[in-house]
């Protein structure tokens, strides 16, 4: 099997994928702010970040994901009362919502998914160590701020100069009047109770109040990976200054290395520009099935772009994806009859699977730094020089495990429900009715349905386990 290797943002070169402890390879992602429903953005980290893990198993590697969840912050406290309910209420309902989007985007659950609010505790303490080393100090207002100024090798990431760092703190760190800290470039660890926050604040040494931001993954990470782990991961907006202050406070507590690789996400772009919801341009996964497209359309755009590069995302580019998906669901429809296969193989019969044949140059890529849609080309050019009815059917099904386990590593999916979404409900109704019709052998009733079919401009197309649908072209 190829090697792994991936860029890290803090060395700036590849870097071989492997893990320290020669056992498991341990990973953390920043995960999303529960406020609202993701956006397709968020979606391009979240989907690379799968990505990278299915090479892992599919490398046979294990591993330990830990992704967070932020149902506490300026944010998630100002919509929850907007919205009339509890913190808690209000972010279980999106932390739900994001779930199902994951899962509609065929993610693998991470093996943790903390919140922050579970783990306060976790937090006053880590505050405590950091006072007590003399990294961080209480104001009178009982807030608790990082003096950044004690770690001399903050930046190191981000390679932020001292200048940049003073502009770039002013700019990020919003609530540099309403807070007594020292330095421009200091930034909150716990923030003191304000008449704002409502029911919202905990008891801690310095008074009511609640954590900052950046404290949630350093305590999170440390408490379900250890002081030293394998990778961390988010999108580029976070190199500066989340992670930058994660890595402060967590060597700080630590005395050691907080993680020895980083992986950042380029941003997404929709329509050559940033998303805004001015512009009309702000998509969530919502939103492009309203408009009739599938969640598997929209990872393959992911798996057409390189994460170190932006990707532009445009409705076209969905209906690119879609014409793609259909050559591969062909070949696959091939290669299973001739196969003899009627479902998928399991996934964990494909993990760690030695002999991947002809999509070998296909995986190789995605080992290459992750590069999805060099990967995505080398399927294409592979099932050129291969015609499923020339096989054996021993051959056949060797064919077809292989290549399933490189659509697994990839997280496609090509089944028949990934049909287009935008069949009206009505022409569904009446292929339901036939299939059913067909199914009692009344051949009649099934040829008359088919008709109507027709002039309402579908061809309907039976296979062994059910039926597609297709626009009468
Ligand atoms: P948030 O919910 O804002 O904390 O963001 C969740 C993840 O999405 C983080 O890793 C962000 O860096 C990432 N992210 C935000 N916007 C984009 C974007 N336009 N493209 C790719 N990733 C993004
Ligand atoms: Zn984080």
């Amino acid at each position: 099997m190829p090697t792994l290797t991936l860029y890290d943002s803090m060395a700036r070169e590849l870097r071989e994928v492997t893990p320290e402890d020669g056992q498991t390879y341990r990973f953390y992602c920043c995960g999303p702010t529960v406020y609202g429903p993701a956006h397709i953005g968020n979606f391009r980290t979240f989907v690379m970040q799968d990505t990278f893990r299915r090479v892992l198993e599919c490398l046979g590697m294990a591993n330990r994901h830990v992704r967070n969840v932020t149902d506490v912050d300026d944010k998630t406290i100002r919509e929850s009362q907007a919205a009339g309910q509890t913190l808690q209420e209000f972010t279980a309902h999106w932390k739900a919502k994001f779930q199902a989007d994951c899962e509609a985007l065929h993610l693998l659950p991470p093996h943790v998914e903390p919140g922050a609010v579970d783990h306060i505790g976790h937090q006053v303490k880590m505050i405590g160590q950091l006072i007590e080393k003399g990294h961080a100090y209480a104001k009178e207002d009982g807030s608790v701020y990082f003096n950044v100024a004690s770690f001399p090798e903050y930046g190191r990431l981000s390679r932020v100069a001292d200048r940049e760092l003073k502009l770039g703190a002013a700019q990020t760190v919003n609530d540099s009047d309403e807070y007594e800290k020292d330095a421009l470039a200091d930034f909150a660890l716990w923030k003191g109770r304000k008449p704002e926050d409502g029911e919202n604040y905990w008891p801690s040494p310095w008074g009511d109040g609640r954590p900052g931001w950046h404290l949630e993954c350093s305590a999170m990470s440390l408490e379900y990976l250890g002081e030293t782990f394998d990778l961390h991961s988010g999108g580029v907006d976070l190199i500066f200054p989340h992670h930058e202050n994660e890595i402060a406070q967590s060597e700080c507590c630590s005395g050691t290395t907080f993680a020895h690789h980083w992986f950042h996400i380029t941003h997404l772009l929709v329509d050559g520009g940033k998303m805004s919801k001015s512009l009309g341009n702000f998509y969530t996964l919502a939103d492009l099935q309203e408009k009739g497209y599938t969640p598997m359309e929209l990872r393959y755009v992911y798996l057409s772009g390189h994460y170190r590069h932006p990707l532009n995302f445009t409705l076209d580019s969905l209906q690119a994806a879609r014409a793609a998906m259909k050559r591969l669901s062909k070949f696959e429809t091939a290669l299973a009859i001739r196969a003899g296969a009627d479902a998928p193989p399991a996934w964990e019969t494909l993990r760690g699977l030695q002999a991947i044949g002809p999509f070998a140059p296909a995986f190789e890529g995605l080992c290459r730094d992750l590069n999805t849609p060099d990967a995505l080309g080398k399927i294409f050019t592979a099932i050129k020089e291969i015609q499923p009815e020339t096989l054996s059917p021993d051959e056949a099904a060797t064919c077809y495990q292989q290549w399933h386990f490189v659509l697994a590593a990839l997280g496609l999916m090509l089944t028949a429900d990934e049909e287009p979404t935008d069949i009206p409900a009505a022409i569904h109704a009446l292929a339901e009715e036939r299939w059913a019709a067909r199914q009692s052998k009344d051949w009649a009733q099934s040829d008359a349905l088919r008709d109507q079919l027709a002039e309402a401009g579908w061809v309907v197309k039976d296979g062994k386990e059910g039926y597609t649908l297709e626009p009468n072209s």
